[in-house]
């Protein structure tokens, strides 16, 4: 039975938090309460002093005033938070005890004195019990143990009053009071329910918060990281290179981006396929990884692309080092399961203040470099440099000269023969554009023509310049072909490539007397849409030739799902046949090959006798080259038919 009492009163049920909560809100009002029991107990012994002994009036009163007032300074003194959930209901426990300790204490000492005393001061300590208790049950509420304990206390000493008095006052108030407390107990007993049910749903919403948090923080990491590498994403290198960009703008402490990108990825997803390619870019990523200090920011920016922020940059040269680390890293065999890949990396690096103030001008100068490596040195690190920038400007003149210009007056083209060396006759001439800037002076094509690209005016100004072609080639001889070199956009559409159509028509040249020529990088650029139209554009018999044959991507077999009749070698490798044994077997081989595949070949670029004695020797018919003429224009190319007619005249006789 004991036992069973025992644990109902040290029953603390709940959550941890309740008790918590409940043992903070009763340490907040236990100073209140141990004050009012004082001064309760030191009026009635005042009242007291004199007629009762010693230890009722002084005695008992100073040693609960004392323990109390340790109690208060022993409450306020602890700090709630730093204690566990043991440590929580151990102290509730003691003031279980102690409320019941206390009150019966009080209610022994009232009695005590009401046996002394007269109808006042008997009045006086049945006001004492009344007041204090109903205080006291008041400050300890969140206690339901102790309030009940306090009550039972009260109503047990009440009931000995009624026993001991025969005064009907003291019986009636006695009545009062039982009535009172249970009252009060009911409404603290709501009130503590109340109280439990706010805490608890504190804590459910703080869980729920705190989940929330949790799977916040996993979306924004889910966003921000790339699945396969593990590595920041593109979105999260931006979000870096933006607040970077933010802290520096006030202090221009500089700081370095790179773009890396891996040459020669393609193939190794085409050969071994993609789960290959995947192994090959986690391990990249593992490389660069362990390469680089934890300062530096490392993403996936997508393919076979990653960007690096080097936020203490020092000088190029420790940047550019790092650059090369990271080469070196990569050029090392990568064991994927089909056997062993190699590739390379190239990165363009830009600096912060000098490369670009903001996010989008920093990546942009660092993609320029990337590209700039690319072109002149695959495999390298290049800083974007003032030298770039100079260029970069250039373009923007250029581009802005060309919105400016007059394109149909300072636009023209020049003629380049080419020659069968079997018979020294002009087969037919290439046009090549020209523009005349009275601003900016003669810009070379392949400037311009990118420009133009750019800017969106290049079908303006390929049938300009090839009305002018137009009109030059039907002064020729009707076997006299004319080549014109076309943009990939110039296929991009139906429309171009029936305007191209019909400007020949209006010309009245018959469609066999032109080829136009096509590079194959620009045909890879959308090899669907250009193969359409060049196929439709030799159903009309149109020939078509790919220029500049051998310096990008095509291999020989996929010349021939190429609609082309004519394949131009490009001049870099004449450029190295006298000395080089390899140039001369590449070329000898290309030249078979066109054999075989029943094609024209265009030997370009033929500068000197020697030269074009080797091309002789591989078996190469076509030629074109300053050995037998510079580009012309329309009436030195009219001239330079005529000369060598009569030479071919004057050779016949
Ligand atoms: P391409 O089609 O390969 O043209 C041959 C280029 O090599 C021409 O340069 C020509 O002047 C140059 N060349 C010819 N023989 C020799 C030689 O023996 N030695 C050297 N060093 N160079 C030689 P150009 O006129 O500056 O044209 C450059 C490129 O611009 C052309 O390369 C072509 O791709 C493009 N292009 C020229 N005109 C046009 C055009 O009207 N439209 C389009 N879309 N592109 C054009
Ligand atoms: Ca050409
Ligand atoms: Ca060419």
């Amino acid at each position: 039975m004991l036992k069973r009492v025992a644990a109902l009163l040290f029953d603390f049920g709940g959550s941890q938090e309740l008790r918590r909560a409940r043992y903070k809100a009763m340490a907040r009002q236990i100073p209140l309460m141990n004050f009012l029991i004082v001064s309760n107990i030191l009026t009635l012994a005042y009242t007291h002093f004199g007629f009762v002994p010693k230890f009722l009036s002084v005695g008992f009163p100073a040693a609960v005033c004392l323990f109390l007032g340790y109690r208060t300074i022993f409450i306020l003194r602890t700090n709630v938070d730093a204690l566990d959930d043991t440590a929580i209901v151990q102290r509730l426990k003691t003031v279980v005890i102690l409320s019941f300790g206390v009150t019966a204490a009080m209610a022994i000492w009232s009695y005590a004195l009401f046996q002394y005393g007269f109808p006042f001061t008997q009045m006086h300590v049945v006001l004492f019990l009344c007041l204090t208790s109903i205080g006291a049950i008041n400050c300890i509420m969140h206690i339901r143990q102790s309030s009940i304990l306090i009550s039972t206390v009260i109503v047990g000493s009440t009931i000995a009053f009624l026993v001991s008095s025969d005064v009907l006052v003291f019986n009636m108030i006695a009545v009062n009071m039982m009535v009172v407390t249970t009252a009060m107990l009911f409404t603290n007993f709501g009130y503590a329910r109340d109280f439990a049910n706010l805490v608890e749903r504190g804590r459910v919403l703080r869980e729920q918060s705190k989940r929330l948090k949790e799977l916040n923080a996993e979306n924004m990491r889910l966003a921000n990281a790339d699945s396969l590498t593990e590595l920041p994403n593109r979105r999260r290198f931006f979000t870096e290179l933006n607040a970077l960009v933010e802290e520096r703008a006030t202090t221009d402490v500089p700081f370095a981006i790179g773009i890396l990108d891996l040459d020669g990825f393609k193939p190794v997803n085409d050969v071994f396929g993609h789960t290959a390619g995947d192994e090959l870019l986690a391990e990249t990523a593992d490389r660069l990884r362990a390469l680089l200090p934890p300062d530096i920011i490392l993403a996936r920016l997508g393919g076979d692309e990653f960007g690096i922020i080097v936020p203490g940059f020092e000088a190029d040269k420790a940047v550019s080092e790092l650059g090369d680390e990271m080469c070196a890293a990569l050029r090392v065999p990568f064991n994927v399961r089909e056997g062993n890949a190699r590739v390379s990396a190239t990165i363009g690096f830009a600096v912060f203040p000098d490369a670009g103030q903001t996010a989008e001008m920093l990546f942009e100068r660092a993609d320029y470099a990337l590209c700039f490596a690319k072109q002149h040195n695959k495999g390298s690190v290049v800083m974007f440099s003032e030298e770039h920038e100079r260029s970069i400007r250039e373009v923007s003149t250029i581009i802005h000269g060309l919105r400016e210009a007059d394109l149909e007056d300072e636009l023209y083209v020049m003629f380049q023969p080419i020659i069968d060396i079997t018979t020294g006759a002009t087969i037919s001439f290439e046009a090549l554009g020209r523009w005349d800037s009275p601003t900016l002076g003669s810009i070379a094509p392949n400037i311009f023509i990118r420009s133009a690209e750019q800017e969106g005016i290049i079908s303006k100004v390929t049938s300009i310049l090839f009305a002018k072609a137009l009109k030059a080639a039907a002064e020729w001889p009707e076997h006299i072909r004319l080549s014109f070199n076309l943009s990939v956009y110039d296929l991009c559409s139906m429309v171009s490539v029936q305007r191209l159509v019909s400007q020949i028509s209006k010309s009245g040249i018959a469609f066999s007397r032109v080829t136009f020529e096509i590079t194959e990088t620009a045909i890879m650029q959308d090899f669907e849409r250009a193969n359409e139209a060049l196929t439709m554009l030799r159903a009309m018999g149109i020939k078509i030739a790919l220029d500049d044959f051998g310096t990008g991507f095509s291999s020989l077999s996929y010349v021939r799902r190429l609609p082309v009749d004519r394949l131009k070698i490009d001049r870099s490798f004449i450029a190295e046949i006298e000395e080089s044994k390899a140039a001369r077997d590449v070329l000898r081989t290309m030249v078979v090959l066109c054999k075989n595949l029943d094609l024209d070949c265009v030997v370009e670029g033929v500068e000197t006798q020697s030269q074009l004695d080797i091309i002789k020797d591989t078996g190469g018919r076509l030629v074109q080259g300053y050995l037998y003429s510079k580009p012309v224009n329309r009436r030195d190319a009219k001239a330079f038919l005529e000369l060598h007619r009569s030479e071919e005249t004057a050779g016949a006789a």
